[in-house]
């Protein structure tokens, strides 16, 4: 059976990716009669890179800059979890001391070893794709021409809302596979491309089977509110009254989603319908997210820590008085540069002012058809640290540590610590500072996901 039984894609037969069984059989220690087990021993890493935070609180201010390096260090774990990472020396020690005999060795080579990434931010189960609107975009034509040109989100809804279940489901699995090619162990997903009963509920469903059926780990987010569809134009209240009565109580009802995200944006839902949206969403025990203050400062981001929402996203026009806000309610702001670089923006989200206020920041992608075509955090790593110029370090812990806080998964998983669920990546780096510094290829060699490690193979086939 193959490792993620629909996807029969060409990608599969060029990357070869193998589901290394053994990781449930455990080898003790019969001598010592010691019940230490060991599935997996990752040595010889160069650079051991935990992204830890002993506080178990989101990284902010100065904690960003310290990506919890260990030099030469190395990784035990048992079953799905890490049982000791540390410097090489101590772990041998614990080896030899406890008698443990791994059942199987991956030998880093001397490369860099951290956490799988965590995408908080994606919008990756949808159909289709919109490159030639890409293309208008470059040319110069506004928004509007390329609505009138049949573009724009309309595009993907109209494919959404006649596409089988099936059929979305092999489209967005086929990505969901390549983003953990990449090294994203966990993602978030959001609805939003359907904008009816049925297609929200669709898109809902395939990150369910999504998440029973992939590797990775999938948390949902219901997105119902993230445009008025055309067929509710002129009526925009009864679009939401739908929303608030039908689509999100089905949600919480089947437990579809475990977030309710709102586009806070001029033209798109106001403040105060935002406002409305998340507390019906909370009382049927959704988790706030927030669209905020992409293209305007529209209060989304003041919106956000009222709403004790628990991430507010791109937020590159937010109020100084927002931001404050936020860092007092522990809202995490996540950047998506690659967004904004998609669409040929001039700015980007200002790191430094972050840093100064204290917020705590994570980075994702936004993976989505019409602003960031884009699953890689590899990529997106790249770009906060050359565009934002976050230093790189800060980055790491963005992707990963502060990124799993941003969906709630924190304490199982976006840090390399004792207890933890074993999510790492293999870099081929002898230094972590080489992910932002090259790019443009894929520089994850070992996926290790609740324990089960996979090999990224790529190879040249002569025909
Ligand atoms: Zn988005």
């Amino acid at each position: 059976m193959l490792l993620f039984n629909p996807i029969r894609s060409t990608q599969e037969s060029v990357l070869k990716f193998h589901s290394r069984k053994g990781a449930d059989k455990y080898i003790m220690s019969e001598s010592s009669g010691n019940k230490v087990k060991c599935d997996l021993y990752i040595h010889n890493i160069a650079s051991l890179v935990t992204c830890a935070n002993p506080s178990k609180k989101p990284k902010a201010g100065a904690e960003l800059l310290d990506a919890g390096e260990i030099k030469n260090g190395a990784v035990l774990t048992a079953g799905d979890k890490i049982i000791k990472a540390g410097p090489a020396a101590e772990i041998e020690k614990y080896i030899s001391d406890n008698k443990i005999s791994p059942a199987r060795r991956i030998d880093a080579g001397g490369k860099t070893v951290m956490p799988g990434f965590v995408d908080p931010h994606t919008h990756m189960v949808f159909s289709g794709s919109r490159e030639n609107e890409f293309a208008m975009r470059v040319e110069g034509k506004s928004y509007i021409e390329i609505l009138n040109a049949g573009g724009g989100i309309l595009n993907t809804l109209k494919s959404m809302r006649t596409i089988s279940e099936d059929d979305l489901y092999r489209e967005s699995g086929e990505r969901v596979l390549t983003a953990f090619m990449h090294g994203t162990t966990s993602m978030e997903i959001k609805s939003g491309y359907g904008l009816d009963f049925d297609a929200e509920i669709k898109t809902l469903k395939v990150c369910r089977r999504l998440t029973q059926e992939s590797p990775c780990t999938i948390e949902a987010t219901f997105l119902g509110a993230h445009a008025i569809p055309p067929d509710y134009k002129n009526r925009r209240r009864e679009y939401i009254d739908l929303m608030i009565n039908k689509v999100l109580p089905y949600v919480a009802e089947h437990k579809l989603a475990r977030f309710n995200d709102v586009f806070v944006e001029e033209g798109v839902f106001t403040a105060e319908e935002g406002f409305e949206i998340l507390e019906a969403g909370k009382k049927l025990g959704l988790i706030p997210k927030v669209h905020a203050d992409e293209i305007t400062c529209c209060g989304g981001a003041e919106l956000a820590a009222k709403t004790g929402a628990i991430s507010a996203d791109h937020l590159l026009m937010a109020s100084e008085r927002g931001l404050e806000m936020m860092k007092k309610s522990g809202v995490i702001a996540v950047a998506l540069p690659g967004t904004l670089y998609s669409l040929l923006s001039k700015n980007y989200l200002d790191f430094e002012r972050l840093m100064k206020i204290g917020v705590a920041a994570a980075l994702a992608t936004d993976a989505n058809p019409g602003s960031n075509m884009c699953i890689n955090m590899q990529t997106a790593i790249n770009q906060a640290v050359c565009l934002m110029r976050v230093p790189p370090a800060a980055a790491l812990n963005m992707a990963t540590i502060n990124a799993a806080h941003a969906i709630g998964i924190a304490d199982r998983t976006g840090s390399i610590e004792e207890g933890k669920q074993a999510d790492l990546i293999l870099i081929d780096g002898a230094s972590y500072n080489y992910i932002a510094y090259s790019y443009g290829v894929n520089h994850v060699k070992y996926v290790i996901k609740n324990g089960v490690p996979y090999q990224v193979e790529s190879a040249l086939r002569k025909l």
